[in-house]
C-alpha cells in the first residue's frame, strides 16, 4: 500500500478528531444515511489497508467509487480528502479493483478519444470557426451537443470573441484521472498536449478546466471568467431580463475554481434576481454525477438530483440556472422526479442561454 501510505499522517488526524463535519454536505451520505460513505468511512477504510488489518476488496471499492469527489467534504475539514480518494481508486484499479462498469469508457476514451465512443470529428462539424483567432476546446459533454455549442459560439460572437475549434479534438484525461486510471491518463495528456498546443484557450467544461489547469499546467480559462471581465469592464451592453432564479454552483467551477461571485455578478448584470437554495457557493450540494457515479450509480444520481432540485423548489422561484453542460442535464432528470414527488416544476436552464437572450 506504498502509494497511500504518504496519506497515514492525515488520515490518523482524521482518526483521532473523528469530528464528522464532512458528513454535513455529502450528497451520498445525505441519501444513504451510512457513514461507511462518508468521508470519515473511507479514511478509516484506508487507514485499515495501510496498517495491514484487512486486504483490499470489491466490496470496498463499492464504497470508495460511491463519491461524487464533489468535495463538499474538504470544505468543511482542515485536510485535502478527496485528493487522498483519487489516490485510493488509483490503488484500487492497480489491484484489479477498478469498477468493470468503467471499461467500456475507458476503452472508448482510448479508441476514440471520445468517453462516449461517439466518431465525432470537430474539425468538420465546426468547420466555419476556421477563421476564429481564439482556441475553445469543447470536451466530450459539449461534443457530441452540436446546437448548444453553436449558441454559445453565437454568445461569443456577439461579444467580438472569435472563437476557433481545433482538428479533432480529442478528452483531455480528466474522466480517466477520476476514476484512477493513472497509465491512461499520462497517455491521454500527451496526447492532449500534442493535438492541442495552444498557449491560452478558452474552455466549455469545469472539469475540463480545471484540470488542464492544475493537472496539466495550462493556461485555460473558462469562457465565462472571459465573460465575466467583458461585462465588468463594461464592454458589453445586456438587457434587464427581469427574472427571478436560483443559481446551482457546479462542483468543479465554484468550489474547487472558486468561480462563484462571477456567475453571479453575470446574472445581476442581466437584471436576474437570485434567490440561494439552502446550499450554495462554496457550501453548495453536489448534482450527483460526478465522480463517474452517472455509470456505476444511475439510480443513486437521480436520487442526489431530486434532492438538489428539492433545494430548488424550496426557494420558490421556477427556474434553477446554472453553468455546466453534466448539471444540467442531471438536474434536468432531477427536476422531473422532484415535480413528479413534490408537484412543482423547476425549469433547468443554462446560463449561456440567459446571455443569448439579454444580448439580443
Ligand atoms: S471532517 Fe475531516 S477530520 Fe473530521 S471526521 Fe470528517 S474527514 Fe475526518
Ligand atoms: S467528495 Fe463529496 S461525495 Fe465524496 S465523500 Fe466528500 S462530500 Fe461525500
Amino acid at each position: 500500500m506504498s502509494g497511500i501510505e504518504e496519506h497515514r499522517a492525515d488520515i490518523e488526524t482524521c482518526f483521532g478528531t473523528s469530528c464528522n463535519f464532512c458528513e454535513r454536505n455529502c450528497p451520498v451520505y445525505k441519501i444513504l444515511r451510512i457513514r461507511t460513505y462518508t468521508s470519515r468511512g473511507k479514511n478509516r477504510a484506508m487507514l485499515g489497508l495501510i496498517d495491514g488489518h484487512y486486504d483490499a476488496s470489491d466490496k470496498m471499492a463499492d464504497v470508495v467509487f460511491s463519491c461524487t469527489l464533489c468535495g463538499a467534504c474538504d470544505v468543511h475539514c482542515s485536510l485535502p480528502n478527496t485528493e487522498r480518494f483519487i489516490d485510493l481508486r488509483r490503488e484500487l484499479v492497480k489491484k484489479g479493483l477498478g469498477k468493470p462498469e468503467y471499461d467500456g469508457a475507458m476503452k472508448a476514451m482510448k479508441e476514440t478519444g471520445d468517453v462516449y465512443g461517439r466518431p465525432i470529428s470537430t474539425s468538420k462539424i465546426f468547420e466555419d470557426t476556421k477563421d476564429g483567432d481564439m482556441p475553445l476546446y469543447l470536451g466530450c459533454q459539449y461534443k457530441g451537443n452540436k446546437n448548444e455549442v453553436w449558441d454559445i459560439i453565437k454568445v461569443l460572437e456577439k461579444m467580438d470573441i472569435k472563437v476557433k475549434i481545433t482538428d479533432d479534438e480529442s478528452c483531455c484525461g480528466y474522466i480517466a484521472h477520476v476514476l484512477g486510471y493513472e497509465d491512461d491518463v499520462e497517455k491521454l495528456t500527451l496526447k492532449f498536449k500534442k493535438d492541442y498546443p495552444h498557449e491560452e484557450f478558452l474552455t466549455l467544461c469545469p472539469s475540463c478546466t480545471m484540470f488542464t489547469q492544475e493537472e496539466m499546467d495550462l493556461n485555460s480559462v473558462h469562457a465565462l471568467k472571459h465573460v465575466h471581465g467583458l461585462i465588468m469592464d463594461r464592454k458589453v451592453k445586456l438587457k434587464d431580463l427581469d427574472m427571478d432564479v436560483t443559481y446551482h454552483d457546479p462542483c468543479d467551477l465554484g468550489r474547487k475554481m472558486g468561480l462563484i461571485e462571477e456567475p453571479r455578478d453575470i446574472l445581476w448584470a442581466m437584471g436576474v434576481r437570485i434567490h440561494e437554495m439552502e446550499n450554495y457557493g462554496y457550501f453548495s450540494l453536489c448534482c450527483g454525477a460526478g465522480g463517474g457515479m452517472l455509470i456505476t450509480d444511475p439510480e443513486l444520481v437521480e436520487e442526489m438530483s431530486k434532492q438538489r432540485m428539492k433545494q430548488a423548489i424550496d426557494t420558490g422561484v421556477d427556474i434553477l440556472v446554472t453553468a455546466c453542460p453534466t448539471c444540467e442535464s442531471t438536474l434536468l432528470t432531477g427536476s422531473m422526479l422532484a415535480r413528479k414527488e413534490y408537484k412543482k416544476r423547476v425549469k433547468v436552464m443554462s446560463l449561456w442561454e440567459l446571455l443569448d437572450q439579454a444580448l439580443e
